[in-house]
Order: structure tokens, then C-alpha cells, then sequence
């Protein structure tokens, strides 16, 4: 693998078309390799961002204009529902927020017509599973473009482009990187066409991630499997603990059996991903078991090699409940991470 290419201009005399490279904004060999590879993995043409919300504005704004509508479940990432409240709308675009199920959003696409639709599944940190395939005939039926978030399972777990979505949109800070060291992003389209318009915004926007962090990331692919696997593994087992531990009112995981997204992730994902969501009796508990944990780290974000937990409510935001905790599986062993969780839950 060659390593990173730091360059702002490059060696490039007379006619700029004739140059390999010109200019770092517009492209980066670092880039493109890393970029090769997730063309593979998402089996699309690939665009790296400089941060996973880079990424997603990058889809927003090279398609949405004055007079559209935008489709947003009411359980994505806080940031994306922030992003279209506080700008998109104040730009003349239509940001519609739909609150509940998969069916509700289904409706809510036949009734309201969008140019875009925008999807997390799971989403984070509710872990509501959504039908891809499903919403992706109900946008076009409507004449929308789909987007989806995997940013929880990474394009190893799910494959949105293959389900229908003309876009896959990741915040690779996550488990994609996985070393909880780097901010970076990517969009993979279904087609050259869809990815051109959002590569012009990377470039003229200047949404444009270092050379280092790119290599990083590609790097970091040689162990996504195994990462994921482990990380998967141990989120399984501590779901499995936590759902017959007296002091846990309620537990999410498209992992367990009994989840009510079991069965729709289990048909579309091939991996069901880092995050365990769990309900403690109020936030004073929650906070205890925090402050108790000793292997578990308390800190925001998810999909590192390190585990962590966090009480979500503590930022605002979210439909969670003061006791809900997000906890994202590591790598450590699940007998550690089990007993570290039982013993921050004893009386
Ligand atoms: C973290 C996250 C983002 C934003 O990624 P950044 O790299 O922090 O900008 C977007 N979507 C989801 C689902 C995320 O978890």
C-alpha cells in the first residue's frame, strides 16, 4: 500500500487537462485508493469526505434547491435534523421530520413528494431497522433520490446500493476506521452520474479530508472484518445479559431474537453492528453505572476497538429516556466486558 501522498499543488505544466493531478482540492492519489476500495465494498463509485457530516451535507446540497421537500426520519442522527432545521429550511427547501415506523415513512413519501429521501437503518441511537428495499420503490415511485445512513453496520453489515438506495452515506469515524483516532466520511453512489455532482460540491466546497487520516482509514480495512465480527460477537453477548438483568428495564439489539427489528435485519444486514441501546430506571442510575464501569470507557461515539458507554439524553436531542444508555461494543473479550457491565449493575 503507498503511503500518503501530501501535496497542495502538484507538478503540473501547460494544459491543466493534460496533468494527472493539478490541485489537492479537486483529487489526491490517497484519495483514490482508498476510494477504489470502497467502491468495492459498497459496490459503488466512492467520494471521501472530510468528516461523516460533511458527507451528508455534500447529498444535501448538490440536489436540494428552493421549492424541495426533504424526507427525514425523526430518529437520525441528531446533527443531519439539525442541519435541515436550522439551514436547509431558512434556504427555501421543505424539510419534512417523520416520526414513527417504517410504514409511517412509507406514507408519509406516497403523501408528501420529496426530491430526496433520507434514511438511517439502524438508526442511531434508537436502532429502529428500516425496509431499504421497501422505501427505496416508494421514493422512485414518487421521483425522490434515497440516501440511507450506514454508518452503524458500515458497508461490510449492509449494502444499501444493492437494496435499491442511490446513495450510502457513512460517517467512517465510526467503526469503518474504528480506532476512535480520526473524523472522516463517505458517499457511495449507484451510479458515475449520481457521484459527479457530489464529488463538484467536495471540490468547489472544499469538504476535503487529509491525506493522513485517508490512509489511516485504508489501512484500517485490512481489520474491518475482523473488528466487526468481534465487535458484533460481544454486542450480542452483553444484549443477551443485559435482557435478563433485573435492573434493566428494556434492551435494543436487531441481534436478539425477540428485538422487534430482528427479523427485517436479519433479511438485510449482514452484520447487526456495534450498538446495544438499554434503559436503566431513571438517570441517576444511569450516571451510576457510568461512573461504576472500569473497562467500559465513558465517552460519546461508536464502533472503536475500545467499548464504550454513554448516557444519551445528557445531550438533548434525542426521543430517549433519562435512564437510556448507548453502548458500542469493542474488541475486548466478552467474558471482560460482561463482567464489568455486572458488576457496575449490582446493588
Ligand atoms: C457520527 C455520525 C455522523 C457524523 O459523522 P462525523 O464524522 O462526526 O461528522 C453521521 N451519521 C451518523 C449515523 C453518525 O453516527
Amino acid at each position: 500500500m503507498p503511503g500518503p501522498v501530501f501535496a497542495a499543488p502538484y507538478h503540473a505544466k501547460g494544459d491543466p487537462a493534460a496533468a494527472a493531478h493539478t490541485y489537492a482540492r479537486f483529487d489526491n492519489p490517497t484519495w483514490q485508493s482508498f476510494e477504489s476500495a470502497l467502491a468495492e465494498l459498497e459496490g459503488g463509485p466512492s467520494a471521501v469526505f472530510a468528516s461523516g457530516m460533511a458527507a451528508v451535507t455534500a447529498v444535501f446540497g448538490s440536489w436540494l434547491r428552493p421549492g424541495d421537500r426533504v424526507l427525514i426520519p425523526a430518529d437520525c442522527y441528531y446533527t443531519v435534523r439539525s442541519v435541515a432545521r436550522e439551514y436547509w429550511s431558512q434556504m427555501g427547501i421543505e424539510p419534512v421530520i417523520v416520526a414513527g415506523d417504517g410504514t409511517r415513512f412509507v406514507g408519509a413519501i406516497r403523501s408528501s413528494p420529496a426530491r430526496l429521501v433520507w434514511l438511517e437503518t439502524p438508526s442511531n441511537p434508537a436502532l429502529q431497522v428500516y425496509d431499504i428495499a421497501a422505501i427505496a420503490s416508494a421514493a422512485h415511485d414518487g421521483g425522490a433520490l434515497l440516501a440511507v445512513d450506514n454508518t452503524t453496520p458500515t458497508a461490510l453489515g449492509q449494502s444499501p446500493l444493492a437494496l435499491g438506495a442511490d446513495y450510502s452515506v457513512a460517517a467512517d469515524t465510526k467503526a469503518l476506521a474504528g480506532h476512535s483516532d480520526l473524523l472522516l466520511g463517505h458517499v457511495s453512489a449507484r451510479n458515475e452520474s449520481l457521484i459527479e455532482p457530489v464529488r463538484a460540491w467536495r471540490t468547489r466546497m472544499g469538504a476535503v479530508p487529509g491525506p493522513f487520516e485517508v490512509w489511516l482509514a485504508h489501512r484500517s480495512l485490512a481489520t474491518l472484518a475482523l473488528r466487526l465480527d468481534r465487535q458484533c460477537a460481544n454486542a450480542l453477548s452483553i444484549a443477551q445479559r443485559l435482557s435478563r438483568h433485573p435492573a434493566v428495564a428494556s434492551v435494543r439489539y436487531p441481534g436478539l431474537p425477540d428485538d422487534p427489528s430482528h427479523a427485517l435485519a436479519a433479511a438485510q444486514m449482514r452484520a447487526f453492528g456495534p450498538i446495544v441501546g438499554f434503559v436503566l430506571t431513571d438517570q441517576a442510575s444511569a450516571e451510576r453505572f457510568l461512573s461504576r464501569l472500569r473497562l467500559i470507557f465513558e465517552a460519546t461515539s461508536f464502533g472503536g476497538v475500545h467499548s464504550t458507554a454513554e448516557r444519551r439524553a445528557r445531550w438533548g436531542g434525542d426521543a430517549v429516556e433519562p435512564g437510556f444508555i448507548r453502548l458500542s461494543a469493542g474488541i475486548e473479550h466478552a467474558r471482560d466486558l460482561v463482567a464489568d457491565i455486572e458488576q457496575a449493575l449490582a446493588d
